[in-house]
């Protein structure tokens, strides 16, 4: 059927309202408008953000269509747009690169300045939306939501992949793969034989893992509530694994005692503002680096001892790891393809879209 310019109707997830129930409905997708591509949704990862999203932790508009960490095929594409065509294969950004902007000019930006996650306003750059559902307007996500069967996302949101990238893994590689390892590889630049600790070993904490690994960490200390992650967190590379609840002091304290001096490098991937100033609290007083990947909630205000910043230590927020995502994403699926890299552990389970509330259980029972 030749969807070119028309409207399409397909099922999609929807949040009708913090805190309730992805329902799944028929939507209607409009066409591309100019500087926009229309994709069909091949494979969709979860990730904390979206948890964030569905719980209100992050203010956004409702009722919307949530996932943003997608890979799918370009259906049809809005005037101007040259980067990509019908049929390409594409992953989705929820960090786009508009290449003009302060922070795409800069050598070390990527924070966009078309990004849509701080604050989410929820429509595309013209300030409307693509979707409706019984003639009611439907939001974006991050302008790249994903729990839909088509999507409109600004043609700066979507990277063409190789025609060889099996988008069943691949999504991964839209957000939580080089959020994690770009953070430990591309932004702390973690050196040989140092001293690692990870704060939440999920999706992109796993990612840190790979990354501390592959840049030759000595040590790898991971830190979660769920031992259940262990397990993988081993196999990943880490080499002590401490659960904050069975420790009978704080988690930093027994991070200085185990490295003596505190670690080269903490990552906080969380998102909670106690573990942050843990990750902080774990690092070299002279010479260590904190990096903050989780995402704290809208409100949240951190505290750190003032004095103590005068030694030396750095703290460092990223974000997609520090990746300037069109320029850098497809090489990742690349790497991939040519066993540079290996994404596979990270694929927990897969289930297809009608059971996408299976899916979000599995994410929420800490088993994903
Ligand atoms: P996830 O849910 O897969 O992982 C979070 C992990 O933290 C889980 O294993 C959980 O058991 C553990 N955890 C929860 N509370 C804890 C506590 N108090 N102490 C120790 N461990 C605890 O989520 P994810 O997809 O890996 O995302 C992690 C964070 O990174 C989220 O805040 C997300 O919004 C953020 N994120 C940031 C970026 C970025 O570009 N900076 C990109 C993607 C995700
Ligand atoms: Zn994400």
């Amino acid at each position: 059927m030749n969807t070119l310019g028309k409207t399409i109707t397909c099922r999609a997830a929807i949040a009708w309202a913090k805190n309730s129930p992805l329902s799944i409905e028929e939507v209607q997708v409009e066409p591309p408008k100019s500087g926009e591509v229309r994709i069909k949704m091949i494979s969709s990862g979860i990730c904390g953000s979206d948890d964030h999203v569905l719980k209100g932790e992050l203010v956004v508009n409702f009722p919307l269509i949530p996932g943003h960490e997608g890979a799918g095929i370009v259906e049809s594409v809005g005037d101007g747009v040259c980067s990509m065509k019908p049929g390409d294969k594409v992953l989705i950004l929820i960090i786009p690169q508009c290449r003009e902007c302060d922070a795409c000019l800069h050598p070390k930006g990527n924070f966009c300045y078309k990004q849509d996650v701080l604050p989410c306003s929820g429509v595309m750059l013209d300030g409307t939306s693509r979707f409706s559902c019984r003639g009611q307007k439907i939001y974006h996500s991050f302008r790249t939501s994903s729990f839909t069967e088509y999507t409109v996302v600004p043609e700066i949101a979507a990277v063409k992949i190789d025609d060889a990238a099996p988008m069943d893994k691949v999504c991964l590689i839209s957000c939580g793969f080089p959020t994690g390892y770009g953070a430990a590889v591309n932004s702390a630049k973690v050196t040989p034989g140092s001293t690692c600790v990870v704060f939440g070993l999920g999706g992109v904490g796993s990612a840190i893992v790979m990354g501390c690994k592959a840049s030759g960490a000595s040590r790898i200390i991971g830190v979660d509530i769920n031992e259940e992650k262990f397990p993988r967190a081993r196999a990943l590379g880490v080499t002590d694994c401490l659960n904050p609840n069975k420790l009978e002091k704080p988690v930093q304290e027994v991070v200085m005692e185990m490295t003596g001096v505190g670690v080269d490098f903490a990552f906080e991937a969380i998102g909670l503002v106690d573990t942050m100033v843990a990750a902080w609290n774990s690092c070299n007083n002279s010479y260590g680096v904190c990096l903050i990947a989780g995402l704290a909630p809208s409100d949240a205000q951190l505290s750190l001892e003032a004095p103590k910043i005068l030694s030396g230590k750095t703290l460092k927020g990223v974000c997609l790891g520090d990746y300037k995502t069109r320029d850098c994403i497809p090489q990742i699926v690349t790497d991939y393809l040519q066993n540079k890299i290996n994404i596979d552990p990270l694929v927990t389970y897969q289930l297809p879209f009608n059971q996408l509330h299976e899916a979000l259980e599995l994410f929420h029972s800490g088993k994903a």
